[in-house]
């Protein structure tokens, strides 16, 4: 972990974002059930209120999803936790893609726990904000594109996990198609109020599709804004 800068006062313990705040979010994770050490050390130490507008910083540790800008949101830190935690649960994939950067947070959790991460978002002011993050915090594995993320990022596959950060009608054929064999996919599938997070991994007999539970996401859109 790179540690925090000191100039920031927030990172020496005082205020809505501090370390203390976000020790307490790392315990209310727990509460809910995130079992992995790996994560919960990630997401203790990652500045979540780096991620988000100033004026809401106060609200950064909340279990909350909160507005990023061009009607997207940042998840919520229970949904990073738990996707984050079902795609290196079998196995720690070395090479991640995940779809839909927005405000990079959920980019910057995976960065710290794999080898490296290729992210795709279609909105290209969150795509400058999200890359502004990673250099601010030194992360150097990621590796981040404007596109439309459906058509996956065919020029760097396969990848050993993949994550959709978005909810789509169904799974994208295309993703599948990029997935290693043995790999791992995590994605939200269903229209507004129906979603479901669907795992897909390799079982015995092939790829087997888990339901993860009833999570809210944004719509997975065509093209690029
Ligand atoms: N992982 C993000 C979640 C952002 S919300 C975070 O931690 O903040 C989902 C994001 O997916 C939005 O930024 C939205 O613009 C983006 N998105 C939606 N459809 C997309 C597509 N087809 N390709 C790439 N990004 C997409």
């Amino acid at each position: 972990m790179t540690p925090l800068s000191s100039r920031d006062p927030a990172s020496r313990g005082l205020g809505m974002t501090s370390q203390r705040t976000r020790d307490r979010m790392v315990a209310g994770l727990a509460e809910a059930g995130i079992r992995d050490p790996r994560v919960l050390e990630v997401m203790r130490q990652l500045p979540r209120h780096l991620f988000i507008d100033e004026a809401l910083a106060s609200r950064a540790y909340e279990n909350t999803a909160l507005p990023i800008g061009q009607g997207q949101t940042i998840s919520q830190p229970y949904i990073v936790a738990r996707m984050s935690e079902a795609l290196i649960e079998h196995k720690l994939p070395r090479r991640v893609l995940e779809i839909g950067t927005g405000s990079g947070y959920q980019c910057a959790v995976l960065a710290r726990l794999v080898e490296q991460v290729y992210t795709v978002e279609r909105i290209e002011e969150l795509l400058r904000n999200a890359r502004r993050r990673f250099r601010k915090l030194g992360l150097g594995n990621i590796r981040s594109r404007h596109d439309d993320g459906r058509l996956g990022w065919p020029e760097e596959a396969p990848f050993d996990a993949i994550i959709v950060t978005a909810a789509g009608a169904a799974l994208e054929p295309e993703l599948l198609a990029q997935l290693a064999p043995d790999g791992c996919l995590v994605a939200p599938v269903g229209p507004a109020g129906q979603q479901e997070l669907l795992r897909v991994r390799a079982g015995e007999d092939g790829r087997i599709s888990e339901r993860l539970g009833a999570v809210s996401f944004v719509p997975l859109l065509g093209g690029t804004g």
